[in-house]
Order: structure tokens, then C-alpha cells, then sequence
């Protein structure tokens, strides 16, 4: 399996080690675009259609682990991070925020190449697919970098209880997602059959995104099922 549609973010301050990485991911054919820092990541996650992201830590702007906690608000890319430190808190610290893998500088290309081919395999044969950062519907759009919601322009604005509980839906378009399931993700806990603190949520946040929220048109019922959120 070749992976040369694959598109590589590669985001380091440092032009030669990120020099090698390109020169790397060239000679086997990937896509790649650069950021020299993590504000200028965090806009290319939001305009380029990413699949990959090889992270340097020590960065100029912000430091590599809040580029990893706000990407993981919305996408579970692969992320392998590329870091000159070599303390294993470090390391522990970076894959519980959520990072796949780390090399530790200086890497040769073919182990470079290596650990992005199986971060990929990884994350297809989990079901992985692109999500983008910006996501909209109909006059409805969330922003999972800045935790903002818009309707029609106009920021809206939500607890952030019904901003967990939104972007579940735009995680899952068009899914009819049941009221247990939608309790564990947004308590955490199983909630079982107590379904009246998810029905006072959800009626706080429809008075905020429907027009008329007897007859919602974004996140509609499922009568004894759940809810969804309509793929327009
Ligand atoms: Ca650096």
C-alpha cells in the first residue's frame, strides 16, 4: 500500500532539521506543507485538508503539547512528534495528550518514514477519516480550534456544557446518536436511564440554534432513540 496522496503537515522552527523532514517525505512521493510555528499551524489544520502531523515541541509561539490538546478537540490524525528532548516525561507527557508516536532528534529518514507509514496504517484500520476544524451546516457552524459557535455569523453563545454536547453532533453528522451514548460521552459516566438532565441541555441549546425549537431543523428527535444531527 503506497500512501502518496497522504498530506503531511510538518511543523518545526528549525529550517534544517526541517529541510531533512522534506527532503525526506519527497523522496517517498507524500505531500507535505511546513509551519515554523504553532499559530501557524493551528491555521493550516484549519485550511488544508491534513492527514498527518509530524510536530516539533519546542516551538517559538506556544508550546507543542497545546498544538496536540487543541487539534485533539476535534481530529484523531496522527500525530507523531519530532523533539529534541529525550526525557521520557516528555514522551509520557506528549502521547497522553494524545500524540501517536515520537522520535527523538537526530532520526534517520528511513525510520522517519517508517513510523509515518504505520501511524497511518494504524489510524485507517481504526476507521480514521480527515476531519476538518471548521465544520458547518446550514447556518450552523462550530470552530474546534477557538471553541466557538456561529449561527447565520453571529457568535453564539453556549455554556460550555452545550458546547461539548454540539460538537459530539458535528463529530457525528447525519448519525442518529442514542441518549445513553450521548450521556457517557458528555458526563462521562453511564448515566443509564436518566435521561432528563440530557433533555434539559439539549432545550437549552435548541432555544440558542432553532428558530422555532418545537420543530428543531438542526438536531432533530429520534423518538426512542436519540438524536441527530441533519446532513444538509
Ligand atoms: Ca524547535
Amino acid at each position: 500500500m503506497s500512501y502518496y496522496n497522504e498530506y503531511v503537515l510538518v511543523v518545526e522552527d528549525d529550517m534544517q532539521i526541517r529541510n531533512f523532514i522534506c527532503y525526506a517525505l519527497n523522496s517517498e512521493g507524500f505531500r507535505y506543507i511546513t509551519a515554523g510555528t504553532g499559530q501557524g499551524a493551528l491555521s493550516l489544520l484549519v485550511s488544508e485538508p491534513i492527514d498527518l502531523m509530524l510536530l516539533d515541541l519546542g516551538l517559538p509561539d506556544v508550546d507543542g503539547m497545546e498544538v496536540i490538546r487543541k487539534v485533539r478537540e476535534w481530529s484523531e490524525m496522527p500525530i507523531i512528534v519530532v523533539s529534541a528532548r529525550d526525557q521520557d516525561k516528555e514522551k509520557a507527557a506528549a502521547l497522553d495528550q494524545g500524540a501517536d508516536d515520537y522520535l527523538t532528534k537526530p532520526f534517520s529518514a528511513t525510520e522517519l518514514l517508517a513510523r509515518i507509514r504505520v501511524a497511518l496504517r494504524h489510524y485507517y484500520k481504526q476507521g480514521g477519516s480527515r476531519t476538518q476544524a471548521i465544520i458547518q451546516v446550514g447556518g450552523l457552524r462550530i470552530d474546534f480550534n477557538k471553541r466557538l459557535v456561529y449561527l447565520d455569523n453571529q457568535e453564539l453563545h453556549v455554556t460550555p456544557m452545550e458546547y461539548n454536547l454540539l460538537s459530539l453532533f458535528f463529530k457525528n453528522i447525519g448519525r442518529v446518536l442514542t441518549t445513553k451514548y450521548i450521556l457517557k460521552e458528555i458526563w462521562g459516566v453511564d448515566y443509564g436511564s436518566d435521561t432528563q438532565v440530557l433533555r434539559a441541555l439539549m432545550a437549552g441549546l435548541r432555544r440558542k440554534i432553532e428558530k422555532n425549537p418545537a420543530k428543531p431543523r438542526y438536531i432533530v428527535t429520534e423518538v426512542g432513540v436519540g438524536y441527530r444531527l441533519v446532513d444538509e
